[in-house]
């Protein structure tokens, strides 16, 4: 759902990268790096056809356990922003930081847990799958993963192996 970057460095050559991503991260663990262009491993992203869905993906109450927190949070500093501004005449810049950050965390973790509890989640993560079965048809695709150290499904090694023994 919702566009968050992942940030990171080439370990080719130290590079500071920043590529946007879904929320889980769902996409293939071999980058390449925007400018030595070289391949490395950034086991960040999930290959969910081999390693599965995050698990946080398809419970809504995680992120309602997040919603309730945060509403308490957003509540309490709001409540002494507003004491303090009309009773004390003065406020804080930490007290204000508090309740913008705690404010916004409330609605995105809402917004998510209500995106997960509608199904809107599973949809996703289908298209996700779909993605992941079809960069694993690739056999040079698998032999790099495996070379990373991936265990594979057999499913998709069988499939591997019969492209690379019929010939390209
Ligand atoms: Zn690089």
């Amino acid at each position: 759902m919702a566009i968050t970057y992942l940030e990171g460095t080439c370990p080719k050559c130290g590079e500071k990268t920043k590529e946007p991503s879904n929320t889980w991260a769902y996409g293939s663990p071999i980058r390449f790096c925007p400018r030595c262009k070289q391949e490395y491993l950034d086991a960040r992203w999930r290959e969910v056809a081999i390693t599965g869905f995050d698990p946080r993906g398809s419970k809504p109450g995680y992120y309602f356990k997040v919603f309730l927190g945060t509403l308490i949070v957003t509540a309490l500093s709001g409540g002494w922003l507003y004491y303090t501004t009309h009773y004390k005449g003065y406020y804080s810049t930490l007290t204000i930081s508090v309740f913008v950050v705690s404010a916004i965390a409330t609605v995105g973790s809402l917004l998510l847990s209500l995106w997960i509890a509608l199904g809107f989640a599973a949809k996703s993560n289908a298209k996700y799958l779909a993605e992941s079965e079809r960069r694993l048809q690739n056999p040079a695709y698998v032999k790099r993963l495996q070379e990373y150290g991936y265990v594979i499904p057999a499913k998709y090694l069988a499939q591997a192996m019969t492209d690379q023994t019929t010939g390209e």
